[in-house]
């Protein structure tokens, strides 16, 4: 009989700032899971696909996949779900005894799940997706899957949200506009040198024209509030911060890997959120 693989990780590149091993070291814990671990792996992208592929012959049973790796991640699968390929990128891979590879996305659910700490919050909402990367590609698909009205998307480079609201279904926008949610897929706010107004500058946005969004949630995580939540608090607005997304998307991997439901508060404290 083939020994238990206990072994989890994240690939990146870098990948020194992730919270993802202290979040999973709390589930462990939390559930008991004796002799299971989560470490950073930190690969260059020339080593990622052999790398990878040795991973499951060395006891691992799955890898969680950060910047810049994603989409290679999915294109080494060989196996993928049907929202990985339509995001175009995956995060969470599975090693199978056979040496086959899985890759699912749990970006786009994991965002939608964190919305549901939105109380009020429109059951078709508008949103207006700020970026054009691999997180805007997971947001908008997985907004338009929970149902979204309307979907727009704003990018500093205005070519990249044609072809990205061409490709998932959305509606490209010249400059930000009006809608009930602001989900912000940039990485602007990750600089803790600018100011407010400069980091709503780059975002096409002004501190009053913040308040005009319902509901605002920023993927960049940082100790202290992003510039775009604290001018969003400000107007007393509803926020969700990224590290509330990195629980969720989190937890659905944990679930995928372990067969179990996810100790949800205890990743939350593992992940640093003030007050869980
Ligand atoms: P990405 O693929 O590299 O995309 C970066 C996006 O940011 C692009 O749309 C880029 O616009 C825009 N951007 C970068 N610098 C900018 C600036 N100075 N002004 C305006 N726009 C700027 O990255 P990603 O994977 O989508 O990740 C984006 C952010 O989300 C990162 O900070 C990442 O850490 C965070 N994230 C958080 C979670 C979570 O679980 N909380 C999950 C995934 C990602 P251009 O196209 O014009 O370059």
């Amino acid at each position: 009989m083939s020994e238990q693989r206990t072994r989890l990780g994240v690939l990146g590149w870098p990948v020194a700032h992730s919270r993802s091993p202290a979040m999973f070291t709390a589930a462990f814990a939390a559930c008991t899971m004796e002799g299971w671990s989560y470490q950073r792996l930190p690969i260059q992208p020339e080593l990622f696909e052999e790398t990878v592929r040795a991973l499951g012959a060395s006891g691992f049973l799955g890898a969680n996949v950060t910047i810049p790796h994603k989409q290679a991640a999915l294109a080494l699968a060989d196996s993928a779900s049907d929202a990985a390929r339509a995001i175009g990128a995956a995060n969470t891979l599975s090693f199978a005894p056979d040496g086959t590879i899985s890759a699912e996305n749990t970006d786009a659910p994991g965002l939608i799940a964190a919305l549901g700490r939105l109380t009020g919050m429109p059951a078709h909402p508008s949103v207006l997706v700020l970026g054009a990367g691999g997180s805007a590609r997971a947001a908008v698909w997985g907004l338009l899957d929970a149902g979204a009205t309307e979907v727009s998307v704003w990018n500093r480079t205005p070519e990249r949200a044609i072809v990205l609201a061409r490709e998932l279904g959305a509606r490209a926008v010249s400059q930000p506009v009006a809608a009930d949610l602001l989900v912000n897929c940039t990485s602007v706010g990750l600089q803790r040198s600018a100011t407010e107004a400069s980091s709503l500058n780059q975002l096409g946005m002004s501190a009053d024209h913040v308040g005009s969004y319902g509901y605002v949630i920023d993927l960049v995580y940082r100790d202290d509030s992003t510039p775009l939540l604290a001018a969003a608090r400000a107007h007393g607005i509803a926020t969700v911060d990224g590290l509330e997304v990195l629980v969720a998307q989190g937890a659905l991997s944990f679930e995928l890997w372990a067969g179990r439901a996810a100790p949800l508060q205890a990743m939350r404290r593992g992940a640093g959120i003030q007050g869980s």
